[in-house]
């Protein structure tokens, strides 16, 4: 989607810290980080939210959460504590239509809303 932002971080038309990749996701640091490590990890393929997937997803949607445990443990917060968060529409406050995933940990972190 040629307009979409973050089609465009893995299109490499915006520049961005990528700090993992494979054939469907793309993992990078959150541009405003909410706590040490904030990382977002998104499909390759333009998915406008979690609301938007079905069965024929299953694979790569496991996918995201072993990368994101390999992710946590690569950037040192396996032991501490991590939070894998989805914010899906309005009402989570999703701001950016490709859906992604924040990885985020670093801190001690607050209530889940
Ligand atoms: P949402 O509220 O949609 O779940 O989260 C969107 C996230 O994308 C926010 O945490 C925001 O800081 C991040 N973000 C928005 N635009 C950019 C950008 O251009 N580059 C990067 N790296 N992150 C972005
Ligand atoms: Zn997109």
């Amino acid at each position: 989607m040629a307009e979409c932002i973050f089609c465009r971080i893995i299109a490499g038309e915006i520049p961005a810290e990528i700090t993992y990749q494979d054939e469907v996701l793309v993992a990078f640091r959150d541009i405003h980080p909410l706590a040490p490590v904030h990382l977002l990890i998104v499909p390759r393929r333009h998915v406008e939210s979690l609301a938007e997937t079905g069965e024929e997803d299953q694979a790569w949607l496991g996918r995201v959460q072993v990368v994101a445990a390999a992710l946590a443990r690569r950037e040192g917060i396996a032991g501490s504590g991590f939070r894998l968060v989805v914010n899906c529409g309005p009402d989570a406050g999703q701001e950016v239509p490709h859906l992604h995933y924040h990885l985020i940990g670093g801190r001690t972190l607050g209530g889940m809303v």
